[in-house]
């Protein structure tokens, strides 16, 4: 199938050849490695290591940074193509240089700009830290805090857990109720509490972790806000840092979609080339409209998926339009996964071909970033704004939802 996520039409001779690169650095050095890690023969930095030496991890970032300078579009097919071999190794690489790009974000580089080089290249890992046990989609529970010492440091006391790269990382960015700052794992009162075992994702290190007391520099500051006085009828003072990091969201739910596009890709291919060459019955099974029109719904829910991705992309800052991209890209991919099994048969349903493992990994992206189920309230909230509230309603009480 020539189908691709981003078309190649789009693309200038510099991009076509860099993604020539990487197509044939994936088919060489990451492909061959992949079902070693599922197994969990090897570790993911196994692979992802060559591939900071090589500039690929941030590859946006400037070369004296341990990036390439590459521009969006090149971020873009680089993404594709490792979410093509597994989400995995996309999810793992954008996590780990998430604090480099926070230290950009918030022009930190004075203090902080010790850390990009090092996360940049992968000689250092990272992480970001919103969820806590109490606080998953509903952030205004976050505990986790930030206390301003008489020295000017900080001491920050809480919990996180579902961290990717949370039991390997060696820089975090640590949100709190009152602020982000940059964590190294080796400063005194770090615990890592525990490593879940996953459905899918084998090979991703979530992790559960714990700060008490932990001294935080004031120069690893990020942005620190005091927080508001308690409103009357609420017990607990205001979280004042959620809204400072809404900006980002938009963006991480368009990134979301392009690797589910990647995985939906790989779906009706295999599934496709599998129906032709499946007998049954004297014919191939693809002549059964039985399973021809399931690959016509998937291709078109795919098209679809690329169309809405194209719009999000360019509007990343509206926060409706991205939550209706992810909900409608990862929960059709998941269901192009599954239908792709279900072509397949029994051989789907074991790891001859890569069609379970996809099912099982894409699971994540209805629940990771933002549920299906908070995309739904974004849209709707977005909706009903346009409108006159009905009579009677109450004022909504402003709620801060992560993702
Ligand atoms: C593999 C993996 C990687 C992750 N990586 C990271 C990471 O790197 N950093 C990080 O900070 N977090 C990470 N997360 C956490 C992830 O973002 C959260 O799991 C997610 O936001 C949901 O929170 P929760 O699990 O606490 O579910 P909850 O918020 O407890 O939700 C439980 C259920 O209730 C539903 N629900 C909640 N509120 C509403 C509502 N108002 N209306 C309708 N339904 C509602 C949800 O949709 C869901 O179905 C990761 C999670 C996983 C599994």
């Amino acid at each position: 199938m020539k189908r691709i996520v981003i078309d190649l039409e789009t693309l200038s001779e510099k991009d076509i050849e860099f993604k020539k690169e990487i197509d044939d650095l994936i088919a060489l050095e990451v492909a061959p490695k992949t079902q070693d890690m599922e197994d969990g023969k090897i570790n993911v930095w196994d692979v992802l290591e060559p591939l900071g030496k090589k500039g690929l991890l941030g590859l946006r970032y400037p070369k004296e940074l341990g990036g390439r300078g590459s521009s969006y579009m090149q971020e873009m097919l680089l993404s594709e193509a490792l979410s093509y071999e597994s989400l995995v190794y996309d999810m793992v690489r954008g996590s780990s240089v998430y604090p480099a790009g926070l230290i950009l974000v918030f022009r930190r580089q004075e203090t902080l700009g010790k850390y990009i080089k090092p996360i940049v290249t992968g000689e250092k890992k990272g992480c970001f830290c919103f969820t806590e046990p109490d606080a998953g989609s509903d952030l205004s529970r976050m505990k986790t805090i930030y206390r301003k010492d008489e020295d000017g440091n900080f001491i920050l006391n809480g919990e996180k857990r579902f961290i990717t790269n949370g039991t390997v990382a060696d820089v975090m960015v640590v949100y709190g109720r009152n602020g982000a700052f940059i964590v190294e794992s080796d400063f005194e009162g770090f615990e890592m509490l525990e490593e879940y075992k996953l459905m899918g994702l084998h090979g991703l290190n979530l992790g559960h972790l714990k700060f008490t007391d932990v001294k935080v520099p004031k120069e690893n500051l990020l942005f620190y806000r005091e927080l508001k006085p308690a409103t009357e009828g609420s017990q607990r003072k205001r979280t004042s840092a959620i809204s400072s990091m809404q900006q980002f969201l938009g963006p991480e739910r368009v990134a979301m979609s392009l690797q589910a596009l990647a995985v939906a890709k790989r779906a009706i291919e295999i599934a496709v080339k599998y129906s032709q060459e499946r007998v049954q019955f004297k014919k191939p099974i693809s002549e059964f409209e039985g399973i021809s029109f399931k690959i016509a719904e998937m291709v078109a829910n795919f098209e679809a998926g690329k169309a809405l991705y194209g719009k999000a992309a360019q509007n990343s800052q509206n926060p409706a339009l991205c939550a209706m991209c992810k909900l409608f890209v990862v929960t059709s991919t998941h269901k192009i996964c599954d239908e792709a099994l279900q072509i397949m048969g029994g051989i789907g349903y074991t790891n001859k071909y890569p069609v379970e493992r996809l099912l099982r990994d894409i699971r994540l992206h209805r629940i990771g970033g933002g549920t299906d189920e908070i995309m739904k309230y974004i849209i709707q909230k977005d909706i009903y704004k346009g409108f006159n509230k009905p009579i009677g309603e109450e004022t909504e009480k402003k709620v801060d939802f992560q993702f």
